[in-house]
């Protein structure tokens, strides 16, 4: 079995692949379709506050080093800035601009009063013990500290952040204005005023919103053949809610590579085996086959559900899938969707399609600003009422402007931030 990503993009400093690039690319032709000017498109892409913070450290050897975190808000006027903090190598401004600015899009589009953030510290997890990633994690929250609060931004778990992080950030905000305040952060422990149903909420997004699109298509529901890149929060639970609703899941991947079997995986025998041998490597039920052989399986529906820039001008042409759902963040290149387009195929956008999880963070701020609780019951008959909404939303603006569902997408999340700021008007 080969390891390594579908595309492996080694210009990674092409333009196809940069992400902010990539954002810019789709709010500029939302932007046309709106008709806004130059004045406000130059608001609406310019982040409204980045911080870059130091983050002195004593590792356990007793040494000093100092990382560096970043937290970016790029847009508070529709409400606090809510987005991730992830912790890897590769962290760098632009990249942590760019999520920021999708998770402005992405609040605006499933119509949460949120706005968009995201932060991020260059370090790399795999090789700092729990006592350094604590450490990180408390001097990187009290770095931030003065632009954090449930009423300014609200960050939340990404890429190699946890729950865990979640409850240390939580503690030293609290632990500085002097008073327990869960609001800060979402992502929490159930015991710290995490929400039920919390885990589970982003691939039963990709599950719904797959759903959804299937009966735009009048495909059948039953039997459906799914195609899933990533084994993960998003792939892993995505892959196993769509099989419990009667569809055959054909493949799954991870880091290492991909398994298939035609007749369908067994999900939960799948994930027990991932979590017992840590990878889905030599899987006895199902054939080994490299990450790109995945991607060109014939399928009803393909999930990427792992990483960025998965499907590019390089692959997009061998997709044989009929619809896309984007269970990760920008795995589509903007050049590969003009391609996925001109060959007839659905991409269900990420903005739309893994925003499960920041809707049932949203009702978690809403639960700890309550101090009331809901049942798993509450929460996924309001996630189903909002996903259902938001792609019917996004798929009428698509179809009223004759262009794709991603776009569609922006043109509803654009135009809903556009519209804020017409109505407050600019403060000078
Ligand atoms: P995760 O760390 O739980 O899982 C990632 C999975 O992808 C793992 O199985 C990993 O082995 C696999 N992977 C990594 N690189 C790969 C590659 N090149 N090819 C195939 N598999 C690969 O992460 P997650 O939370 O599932 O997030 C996945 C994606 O979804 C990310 O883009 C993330 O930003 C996005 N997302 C996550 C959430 C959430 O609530 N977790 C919400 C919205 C978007």
């Amino acid at each position: 079995m080969s390891t390594g990503t579908a595309s492996s993009p080694s210009a990674s400093t092409s333009k196809e692949f940069n992400p902010f690039e990539a954002m810019a690319e789709r709010f500029n032709v939302a932007a046309d379709h709106l008709g806004l000017d130059q004045g406000l498109r130059d608001v609406l892409r310019t982040p409204d506050r980045e911080l870059t913070v130091a983050i002195p450290i004593k590792m356990d050897d007793g040494t000093m080093r100092v990382f560096t975190g970043y937290r970016v808000q790029h847009n508070f006027s529709r409400g606090p800035c809510k987005g991730g903090i992830r912790f890897a190598p590769d962290v760098n401004l632009d990249e942590v601009r760019a999520l920021a600015a999708w998770m402005t899009w992405k609040c605006a589009v499933v119509d949460l009063p949120f706005g968009g953030g995201k932060g991020g510290v260059i370090c790399n997890p795999a090789e700092l013990s729990q006592g350094e990633l604590e450490r990180i994690t408390r001097r990187y929250t009290s770095g931030i500290l003065d632009i954090l609060g449930p009423d300014r931004d609200v960050p939340a778990p990404d890429v190699n952040t946890n729950e865990q992080t979640m409850a240390w950030l939580m503690d030293t905000y609290s632990m500085h204005v002097r008073r327990t305040t869960t609001a800060v952060v979402t992502g929490k422990p159930i015991a710290l005023g995490g929400s039920k149903g919390r885990t589970e909420a982003t691939g039963r997004g990709v599950m719904i919103t797959a759903r959804e699109a299937l009966k735009k298509l009048g495909m059948r529901q039953e039997g459906t053949t799914v195609v899933v890149q990533g084994s993960g929060n998003v792939g892993g639970i995505g892959a196993r809610l769509m099989q419990a609703q009667g569809h055959r899941i054909l493949s799954i991947s991870d880091m290492f590579g991909a398994i298939h079997n035609e007749n369908g995986l067994d999900m939960p025998d799948v994930l027990a085996y991932l979590k017992a041998n840590k990878k889905l490597n030599g899987y006895p039920k199902a054939k080994a086959i490299t990450p790109a052989q995945q991607l060109e399986i014939p399928c009803d529906v393909l999930v990427p559900a792992a990483t960025e820039n998965q499907i590019t001008s390089a692959n997009a042409a061998k997709v044989r899938a009929k619809v896309i759902v984007e269970g990760a963040n920008g795995p589509t290149t903007a050049e590969a969707d003009k391609i996925l387009e001109k060959n007839g195929i659905l991409v269900v956008p990420d903005i739309l399609a893994n925003a499960g999880g920041v809707t049932v963070s949203y009702f978690e701020w809403v639960q700890d600003r309550a101090g009331f609780f809901w049942t798993e019951e509450e929460v996924n008959t309001r996630l189903e009422q909002i996903m259902v909404d938001s792609f019917k939303s996004v798929d009428a603006m698509a179809t009223q402007h004759k262009t794709s569902m991603r776009i569609g997408a922006y043109i509803v999340a654009v135009g809903r931030v556009a519209a804020v700021y017409k109505l407050r008007g600019t403060y000078a």
